[in-house]
């Protein structure tokens, strides 16, 4: 077998925020820097990506095959994590050939990368059969490296989280990083809720993927996409420089723009109480800021 790739505990410290609108509502919110721990291979795509290596040594697979749209954080960070722990690696991208900054980089990391029509990318079934026949020693990693091992990788950050927190917020993409964090708020006996900000449109059939959790540990919030993922507004580019203006970090527009704005509007609007405490991952993303 191969000698199992190691993921130590990342750098990814709690930055407390004071802001006025969080002074106000007199709660304590403090950022989860997840976005320092690697600059390519950030935040939730660390955390998920651990497991998913664990996984292709054991199976003594030497590369890497994985699925994602142009402006990826998942494919630029297996790229980097396959480089790192010496697997090669495939990018699959959805729709027409384009170039950007998020797979220039992957490619400087050795990502080879393919681009799919979004039908055949779509039929996820037909395209695993095929791609295992072609490369029948390869590790496939489903879209945002989800799955039981994504997941059980995001768990472990619950227990770097602090005992008094009442709250944790997070962005939703596929969801698998909010799967992960209620499955590590089970695993390590927590009873914080999870709040997660839903950046795509007419997403609400997500609710779906949590029916296993108690509807009480968790809400999803439908009301921050901004007209849809990757959509902005010129409202959500102020939020974000104001807040980059005031405490020195930058959030990108994808996700966590939207996700700390939905949390800005919940909390003037009183949905937590005065003294709660709320911690909110910030995954980067920024990469696709510059694309
Ligand atoms: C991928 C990503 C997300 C979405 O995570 P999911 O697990 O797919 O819901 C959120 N924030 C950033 C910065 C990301 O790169």
């Amino acid at each position: 077998m191969r000698k199992l790739p190691e993921f130590p505990p990342p750098h990814a410290p709690l930055e407390a925020i004071d802001l006025p609108w969080t002074r106000s509502a007199r709660v304590q919110l403090y950022l989860k820097r997840e976005d320092l721990s690697h600059p390519f291979i950030a935040g939730n795509k660390w955390r998920k990506l651990k497991y998913h290596l664990h996984s292709a040594a054991e199976l003594n697979c030497d590369s890497i095959i994985t699925f994602g749209g142009a402006y990826s954080n998942h494919l630029l960070a297996t790229a980097a994590a396959g480089a790192k722990h010496g697997f090669k690696t495939l990018g699959m991208v959805r729709g027409e050939v384009v170039e950007n900054q998020v797979l220039r980089f992957a490619k400087l990391f050795g990502m080879q990368l393919r681009f799919l029509s979004r039908e055949l990318y779509r039929d996820k079934e037909a395209l695993y059969h095929s791609l295992q026949k072609e490369f029948p020693d390869a590790y496939l990693i489903p879209e945002g490296g989800s799955g039981p091992e994504g997941e059980r990788g995001v768990a472990e950050l619950v227990q770097e989280l602090p005992m008094e927190v009442n709250h944790v917020i997070c962005s939703v993409g596929t969801g698998s990083t909010m799967r992960g964090l209620l499955k590590g708020r089970e695993d390590f006996q927590r009873n914080f809720s999870v709040q997660g900000i839903v950046v795509l449109k007419g997403a609400e059939e997500m609710q779906s993927q949590f029916t296993e959790f108690s509807s009480e540990s968790y809400s999803l919030h439908h009301e921050f996409h901004f007209g849809g993922y990757a959509k902005t507004t010129p409202e959500l580019w102020e939020f974000i420089g104001s807040f980059a203006a005031s405490t020195g970090i930058l959030l990108d527009q994808v996700y966590e723009g939207k996700m700390l704005f939905g949390l800005k509007s919940m909390v003037e609007a009183g949905r937590f109480e005065a003294g709660e405490t709320i911690v909110a991952l910030h995954n980067g993303g920024l990469v696709g800021m510059l694309s």
